[in-house]
């Protein structure tokens, strides 16, 4: 079977650590920034930034509904942080109006933005996760945390009590950010999945 192509939504965020990781996860890795280079992927990576900003480009580059339509037809995800809180069905403290994190819809549940940010910035952690030996150093950087998840989804990783990794089918966020710690364990679970 030939590796699956897998794109990195490349708005805005820490894109080229994501494309780095796939390949080495064995994936074809390529940017997405415009209608045909999504419509030519059979997954897409939504990186770490800023939830508010990605969502305003996806407005801008006219790829919000395109976007929402390819993950309601099922085609797999993988976000980190940033790309966490865009995936959810519903998003807290989306930001002011006029300038908010807008919810994608793939995995039912509530994402908190900057969640952990209220008591420190950034912090790093092992954590479980489940379907992974050992622990996964963990790097949370004004990280959300998950408030509600709907019956079709699964925890697989928790700090201070809240989930941080979730899978629902094939859709799988993290609120943390494997990309930047040379632990290609994530992805490959990702990309294993396709
Ligand atoms: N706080 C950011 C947001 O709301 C996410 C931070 C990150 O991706 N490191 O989008």
């Amino acid at each position: 079977m030939s590796a699956p192509q897998v794109g990195v939504l490349a708005l805005q965020g820490d894109t080229r650590e994501h494309l780095a990781a796939l390949e080495e996860a064995g994936a074809q890795a390529r940017t997405v920034r415009r209608r045909a280079e999504l419509d030519a992927v059979d997954a897409l990576v939504i990186p770490g930034g800023e939830s508010t900003a990605m969502s305003h480009l996806l407005r801008e580059f006219e790829l919000l509904e395109p976007l929402r339509a390819r993950l309601a037809d099922g085609m797999p995800a993988y976000g980190s942080c940033a790309g966490m809180i865009l995936l959810a069905s519903d998003i807290a403290d989306a930001g002011v109006p006029g300038r908010q994190a807008l919810p994608l819809g793939a995995i039912d549940m509530t994402v908190r933005r900057n969640a952990f940010g209220r008591q420190v910035d950034s912090f790093e952690e092992d954590v479980d996760f489940d379907g992974l030996d050992g622990t996964v150093h963990a790097v949370f950087i004004r990280a959300p945390w998950v408030e509600r998840v709907g019956a079709g989804v699964e925890v697989l990783a928790t700090a201070g009590g809240h989930p941080v990794a979730v899978r629902q089918g094939k859709m799988l966020a993290t609120a943390f950010h494997p990309e930047v710690t040379g632990d290609r364990r994530v992805h490959k679970l990702f990309v294993d999945s396709l």
